[in-house]
């Protein structure tokens, strides 16, 4: 028991102060929000959870059970047709079926599967892999698209023997971790998680920069915020490479600090989403009031971190896939603190690629994107960094590097 009551008022004093500090999360303090000129409301909606198994029907097997599948149903047609039916997480939602699923017959034998999308349209070129790491196209021959496109039936050579079908390469949050994972002995880098998503899958964080974080001007890479868009992801990760082995020897991570969150939306991606999160929102367009976790942990985490380390923001950019490449960039009249850096770095990726044309789309930022906020936020050159979904493989590694070099070319020159 405790006697002196000055010191029982003194106990409980630090008691109360002790559950207000727990209580009132750092991070989520005052993050200051944004408005725009076209706000999107990103307040949280009921999502449908797909249905988890293993259909069995007159010899053919199929399956969603493991992270980044969509089969939302698997039905026998007839003898030499089935059918899967792809549906979205909820909707209205931007046209992106995404499908994965495995499948497999107790006989070797031939048949068609139709890929059924209700209201969507088929989006993705179907990929076929025997271990769910090396994919192939599946041969254009093999897939019929319907005059409406809302189905394609794929004609599939089956065994017992499973093979993995979808959309694209298959980049689970467990492949992005160990993505992640292989610069553990890097001296420059810095692992760790900066939350959790609301299933409670980790927020992933790198951290790269020579020595101290203190007072080096900062540039920030996103990725994944739509769970498909597999290709950007691609050219992230051998942009990152690059920058990582030759910033290491050319004085760039001296000079810079670089963020790096590679997976915004690991719930969506594991559920096999169309584009949304588990709070069925587009969280590219929550940049605003942050009424997602994964866009508030990681919003405040880039806030937080920049002003305790004094890191001025320079550039921001966010990795993505659409029909086509193309660079969503800041319109001339915004306000920013490298303003030749977009038309330098374009130029120069185009000249390494040897092509025409680079196609940037300039824009205003009035929508609750990231590009958009992290120019309000910080002053910096916001780009959206887009890949086709089609686009070579080989070409799309080659200009994630060739993008590495010539980002460290304009920083390397800044005074
Ligand atoms: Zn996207």
């Amino acid at each position: 028991m405790i006697k002196t009551p000055i010191i029982r008022y003194l106990l409980v004093f630090l008691f109360i102060l002790s559950i207000l500090a727990c209580s009132t999360p750092r991070q989520l303090g005052k993050l200051k929000t944004h408005q725009y000129t076209s706000p999107v409301d990103t307040e949280t909606k009921i999502i449908d959870y797909q249905e988890s198994g293993t259909y069995l029907i007159d010899g053919v097997g199929a399956t969603n059970n493991f992270p980044g599948a969509r089969l939302n149903k698997f039905d026998r047609i007839n003898d030499s047709l089935y059918e899967a039916t792809i549906t979205p997480e909820n909707a209205p939602i931007n046209p992106s079926p995404w499908y994965a699923f495995k499948i497999w017959a107790k006989e070797e034998r031939t048949l068609d599967l139709r890929l059924k999308y209700g209201d969507f349209w088929h989006r993705y070129d179907p990929k076929f892999s025997n271990d769910g790491e090396h994919w192939s196209k599946l041969d254009s021959t093999s897939v019929t698209l319907a005059a409406d496109s809302t189905s394609a039936t794929i004609r599939l050579d089956l065994s017992k023997d499973t093979l993995w079908i979808a959309a694209q390469e298959i980049q689970d949050s467990k492949r992005v971790g160990e993505w992640v994972n292989s610069f553990k002995n890097n001296a420059l880098v810095t692992i760790g998680n900066v939350g959790e998503s609301a299933m409670g899958r980790p927020l992933l964080h790198m951290n790269i920069t020579e020595g101290e974080n203190n007072h080096k001007p900062t540039i920030l890479v996103i990725s994944r915020q739509h769970p498909p868009e597999v290709t950007g992801f691609l050219a992230m990760k051998a942009f990152i490479e690059t920058l990582v082995n030759e910033g290491a020897e050319n004085g760039f991570f001296k000079r810079y600090r670089l963020m790096v969150y590679p997976l915004l939306n690991p719930d969506g991606v594991d559920l096999g989403h169309f584009r949304h999160n588990t709070g069925g929102v587009d969280l590219n367009r929550d940049w605003s009031v942050y009424n997602q976790p994964e866009i508030a942990q990681i919003a405040a985490h880039m806030v937080n971190e920049t002003k305790e380390h004094k890191n001025k923001v320079l550039l921001g950019l966010d990795f993505h896939s659409t029909f086509q490449d193309v660079y969503y960039t800041p319109h001339e009249s915004v306000k920013r603190k490298i303003p030749d850096f977009t038309k330098t770095w374009l130029k120069q990726i185009r000249v390494s690629l040897n092509i025409e044309d680079i196609n940037e789309s300039p824009g205003k930022g009035e929508r609750p994107t990231s590009s958009a906020w992290f120019n309000r936020q910080f002053g910096a050159t916001g780009i959206t960094y887009e890949i086709g979904d089609k686009t070579p493989r080989e070409f799309i590694e080659k200009k994630g590097q060739v993008s590495a070099y010539a980002l460290m070319d304009y920083f390397l020159k800044l005074n």
